[in-house]
């Protein structure tokens, strides 16, 4: 890690000497949080205070430049991770300590959504971050989805700052929230700075570390107003005490993992700034520690200098381990390591279509540097493609650029054979990034163009859509000929057909939303499929024998050759093993996917002129579907986790609904005035839950979900998902 204390800082050998803003003044952070806690607002701030934009949006007014997309602004929530850069320079400032004053940085910001709908974008975007300032509501604390994006950020060992936001609110309580962090996500949490008063009275934040205090006067000038203008002072008298005690927790809470400040502490002899500052740097780097600051975006007081604690405690690309690949012809483990001078390695994290420029890949740059006019290669589909424009957004600006270097994020212009995930690298250090995991699809829907016009451009729209967000798929119903797209809920498909209408122009009627169901097996069973056609001239003849046993759920689909002795020749073995996975794609008991099996391809026979691949192919299909029908197969359905937050009046009438719904209570909560129902409910029984809970809880009651697991269905209902299914063939055969 980079030597910070007094601003010693040897810049490592890995910049190009080129390079304006070296490795070590580079942070790429994300901002997530519970949907509402006002990451928007937070980014908006920042992006004004860094100069990025000349007057400050609103989310209300629906101006922010974050939320590119109309129907974002239309619901207020953040869809579209937005990678935006901006710069910063911790300004000089009289008794406060800065490990960099005066130093400008690069800020690459990604904005992460918060709606669970969209997990897979926070997923993505978690991935590519260094560090994070997970925002909070004042008011509410830690609520469902913070917990669920923490979470996520644990699992990419991303370095958080904690705001908490709306101190402006009624009702906001800054140690309340702090204590949710440290006891809901079990946090080692403890503030920097703290905020002066609260509600109407909010008037700045105290800086911990410093033992100053930021104020922000409430006059009418429009600096003030835009709260571009603020002082630093002393901290109010009456507030000296409290503040001395706060920075001796802090203190006490470094020196518990810290030995340098542990030292200080034994001797009962103060740190010096810069040292504390280090260490809190060292301690928040190593996911060990966790800053808390608070203030209130919407009220502009308490930005600047959280900005300034990005600076100070976020890791830069070179405090972060390597990010690890495979080499995907020996699949030995590679890491890539941010060094200009090295070959380029950089993964694709977001695509997006513009309308004014086209397709922009998002891609972060983990190692060497990309220059316009280099060629790349994509180790996954092994092309190669050569860059001609490259850019970095800021705001609402698309600023062409020359060169991007290790440690940066940017977008390239009009890459053809690009999909989330892919790994960029040049040829010579051919690198796969691990793939980012995302969850399976739970809601499908049909989808049908309005007019002939229609239909050709909604295959390509649905194929462009479906290539930017892993989430989103999308098949042809093999008996019915209909499209079905599937993805994460019902919002996120009404935004792929809002999004189908207002960038691709196409119009189309969709039905209604269907449950994702999968298809699974109980037990182990063989199967022999022949086809087999000789009556007269070249025959067909392809002959499969398997075993297919259950997995573990959430495994997929596993096919094995153990074929031996040429028994069934080298050449049709693929054909074999793609009518198998053809055959569970389209599944056996209902038509949905059969997941969670392990086949094994054992024996079959062949025949020297008749045999081919197609034969092979039906063959393995028939022996897939032959062998299911003995194992025992079931249909699964979609669980989800909810959280229901209600007056503790209308508990009862809730939890009595939520076991009609064949729900599972797991634990209740008490709350002040409130008590949290979380419970496992099949997505089936939730449609319309929304109105429901509000009728029984006369409004007052809330509640979010995600999805869980999959988990086999009760056999009577599985009865009728199979009469229905068999309706819908016979009246379509009709
Ligand atoms: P996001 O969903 O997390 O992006 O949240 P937004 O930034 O869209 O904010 C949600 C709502 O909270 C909007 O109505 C904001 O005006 C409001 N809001 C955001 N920050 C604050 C704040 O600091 N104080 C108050 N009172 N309201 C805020």
């Amino acid at each position: 890690m980079a030597e910070v204390v007094n601003q010693v800082v040897k810049l490592s050998s890995a910049n190009a000497p080129e390079r304006e803003y070296p490795l070590e003044y580079t942070r790429n952070i994300g901002i997530a949080a519970h949907i509402d806690a006002g990451k928007t607002t937070l980014t908006e701030r920042i992006l004004f205070y860094t100069g990025m934009i000349h007057r400050i949006g609103d989310v209300d007014d629906g101006n922010t430049v974050t939320d590119w997309m109309e129907q974002e602004r239309e619901r207020g929530i953040t869809i579209t991770a937005a990678a935006i850069t901006c710069f910063w320079k911790p300004k000089e400032e009289q008794g406060i300590h800065k490990l960099w004053s005066n130093i400008p940085h690069r800020v690459n910001i990604i904005d992460t959504p918060g709606h669970v709908d969209f997990t897979a974008e926070v997923e993505r975007s978690l991935r590519v971050l260094d560090g994070a300032i997970a925002v909070f509501c004042g008011v509410a604390g830690v609520q469902p989805q913070s917990e669920t994006v923490w979470r996520q950020a644990s699992k990419y060992r991303v370095p958080r700052i904690a705001f908490i936001n709306k101190m402006d609110r009624i009702g906001a309580n800054f140690d309340k929230a702090l204590d949710d962090i440290r006891k809901k996500l079990g946090a080692n949490a403890w503030p920097i700075l703290v905020p002066i008063g609260k509600e109407d009275y909010l008037q700045g934040v105290i800086d911990v570390v410093n033992q100053r205090a930021y104020l922000w006067p409430d006059d009418a000038t429009n600096e003030a107003q835009q709260g571009a203008r603020y002082q630093t002072a002393d901290i109010p008298a009456e507030l000296v005490e409290q503040a001395k005690k706060l920075r001796h927790e802090l203190v006490e809470a470094i020196a518990n993992l810290d030995d340098k400040i542990a030292e200080y502490f034994l001797a009962e002899q103060e740190p010096p700034v810069a040292e504390l500052k280090a260490a809190i740097r060292r301690q928040t780097v190593a996911n060990k520690f966790v800053p808390v600051a608070g203030g209130s975006a919407f009220k502009k007081k308490g930005v600047q200098p959280l900005v300034d604690a990005v600076i100070d405690y976020l890791p830069c690309p070179l405090d972060v381990p390597d990010i690890k690949g495979i080499d995907p012809h020996t699949k030995e483990e590679k890491h890539a390591t941010p060094d200009d001078k090295g070959k380029f390695v950089s993964l694709a994290f977001k695509l997006w279509s513009d309308p004014f420029v086209g397709r922009l890949v998002f891609f972060r740059c983990y190692a060497g540097k990309l220059e316009k006019g280099q060629t790349i290669y994509n180790s996954r589909s092994g092309k190669r493609e050569r860059i001609s424009r490259l850019l970095q957004i800021q705001a609402d600006k698309r600023q062409e650029i020359d060169c991007i270097y290790s440690g940066d994020i940017g977008a390239i212009i009009g890459l053809r054979n690009v999909t989330t995930g892919d790994t960029l690298c040049d040829e010579e250090a051919e690198i796969a990034l691990e793939p980012p995991t995302f969850p399976e699809p739970v809601i499908s829907m049909a989808v049908e163009p309005k007019t002939k016009a229609d239909q050709e451009k909604m295959g390509v729209a649905l194929q462009r859509l479906s290539e930017e967000d892993p989430t989103f798929r999308v098949k042809t119903d093999q008996e019915t000929g209909q499209v079905i797209i599937s993805g994460m809920g019902e919002l996120h498909l009404e935004i792929i057909r809002d999004r189908m209408f207002r960038e691709f122009k196409v119009e189309a009627n969709s039905g209604k939303p269907q449950i994702a169901y999968r298809e699974a097996i109980t037990k182990s069973a063989d199967g022999e499929g022949k086809f087999i056609r000789q009556s007269g001239g070249r025959g067909q003849y392809g002959h499969v024998i398997i075993k297919i046993e259950p997995l573990e759920r959430g495994k997929g689909v596993v096919v094995e050759n153990k074929v031996t002795g040429g028994r069934i020749p080298r050449e049709y073995i693929p054909a074999a093993i793609y009518g198998i996975e053809e055959a569970c794609n389209t599944g056996v008991l209902a038509g949905y996917p059969l997941v969670d099996v392990h086949v094994s391809l054992l024996d079959g026979s062949y025949h020297d002129v008749d045999s081919n691949e197609l034969a092979f192919q039906l063959a393995g299909s028939f022996a897939l579907k032959e062998a299911v029908k003995q194992a025992g197969p079931i249909i699964l359905e979609p669980i989800m986790k909810v959280e229901l937050v209600t007056p503790v009046d209308y508990q009862g009438d809730l939890i009595g609904d939520i076991n009609r719904r064949r729900g599972i209570v797991q634990n209740i909560e008490p709350r002040e005035n409130v008590v949290v129902v979380h419970s496992q409910v099949p997505l089936a029984e939730l449609f319309g839950y929304a109105t429901d809970i509000r009728s029984l809880s006369k409004g007052r009651a809330s509640y979010s979900m995600e999805p869980s697991h999959f988990e086999p269905v009760p056999s009577s209902i599985q009865k009728h998902i199979l009469e229905q299914r068999g309706d819908q063939s016979t009246r379509r055969r009709s």
